[in-house]
């Protein structure tokens, strides 16, 4: 068994990203500049929010953190949201979700300029990806993709089996890897609380990809021997022996998989340290082919 170390291929990523921004400085080009807007105390947002920010220190990526109250009226977020998109020095815009009830999310995406979403999950994007097109690719997704290209995972006439079908990382991700193009080509399935005979299906998957938001809930009976195991799930869980007062876990039960797996991604430390690396790259992409609106990959 081999883990995937999200922590060495982003690392990897973020140097590569790190050489081009000086290549940009060098030549007086612009640097590219991530806005990332957080509404509310949320604590895992507040972390996920500092840690994005802290990668684009990191690699000379130019970062702005706009907060607001939890209390904020949709309208006036809408409104930030277009002077963000009219500001041109301004090249990729994160708004950090979950939003307070009151906030519509896909007002919010849909108000992005799709040139600036960084993130990947507005529907002209969204669409671009299902059709082949350029397009920004959701940072989740695309994270997983880099992961399997770093470990030289064949991918190609594979069968994948994906579990969880949210719009932002189960159904991309299922869409770019059945997709004829570099790392497409596989025969997916996607399983989602509706699927009979789960752990049928899921046992004939040279790869799994476990988007679900239940901790452990793959287990070892699942998979089949020497599987790629990819654990996007990210729980927490009480753990009295932390100082925080729980634990990270992810949606495979890692003790009992990884020994019958081929490969598998650990939580922390897998998908969402690649998921940053993701929206760093799609950041950079946003900055210098913003001209032309070419993103490819
Ligand atoms: P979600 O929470 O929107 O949806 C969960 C999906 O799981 C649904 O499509 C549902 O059909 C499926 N599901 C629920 N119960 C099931 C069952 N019993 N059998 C089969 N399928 C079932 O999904 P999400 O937003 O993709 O989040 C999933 C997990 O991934 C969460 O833990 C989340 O925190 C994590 N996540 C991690 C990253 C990262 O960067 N690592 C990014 C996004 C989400």
């Amino acid at each position: 068994m081999q883990i995937l170390d999200g922590k060495l291929a982003s690392k990897a990523i973020k140097e590569d990203l790190k050489n081009k921004i000086s290549i940009l400085k060098s030549h007086n080009k612009k640097i590219p500049h991530l806005a990332a807007v957080l509404v509310g105390s949320n604590p895992a947002s507040e972390t996920y929010v500092a840690s994005k920010v802290k990668s684009c220190h990191e690699i000379d990526i130019i970062s702005s953190l706009f907060r607001f109250e939890d209390t904020i009226p949709e309208q006036e977020l809408l409104q930030n949201i277009t002077e963000l998109n009219e500001r041109s020095e301004i090249d990729g815009i994160l708004v950090q979700l979950p939003l307070p009830k009151h906030i519509s999310e896909e007002k919010i995406i849909n108000t992005i300029s799709p040139g600036k979403d960084v993130d990947g999950f507005h529907p002209v994007n969204i669409g671009n990806m299902v059709l082949g097109f350029p397009s920004f690719i959701s940072a989740t997704p695309l994270g997983i993709l880099l992961l399997l290209q770093h470990y030289k995972i064949e991918i190609s006439g594979k069968r994948v089996v994906v579990i969880g079908r949210s719009n932002i990382v189960g159904t991309p991700i299922s869409i770019l890897l059945s997709r004829n193009a570099d790392y497409g080509n596989a025969t997916v399935t996607l399983c989602h609380s509706r699927t009979k005979n789960l752990r049928d299906i899921s046992r004939e998957a040279d790869i799994i990809i476990a988007a679900i938001g239940k901790p452990k809930f793959v287990t070892e009976e699942m998979i089949k021997e020497n599987a790629v195991v990819i654990d996007v799930g990210i729980n927490r869980v009480k753990d009295e022996t932390k100082k925080s007062g729980y634990a990270l876990t992810g949606d495979v039960d890692f003790e009992k998989v990884a020994p019958k797996a081929g490969y598998i991604t650990p939580v922390p430390g897998g998908v969402g340290l690649m998921t940053i690396a993701a929206l760093l790259t799609n950041t950079y992409n946003a900055c210098v082919k913003r001209e032309s609106l070419i993103i490819d990959y």
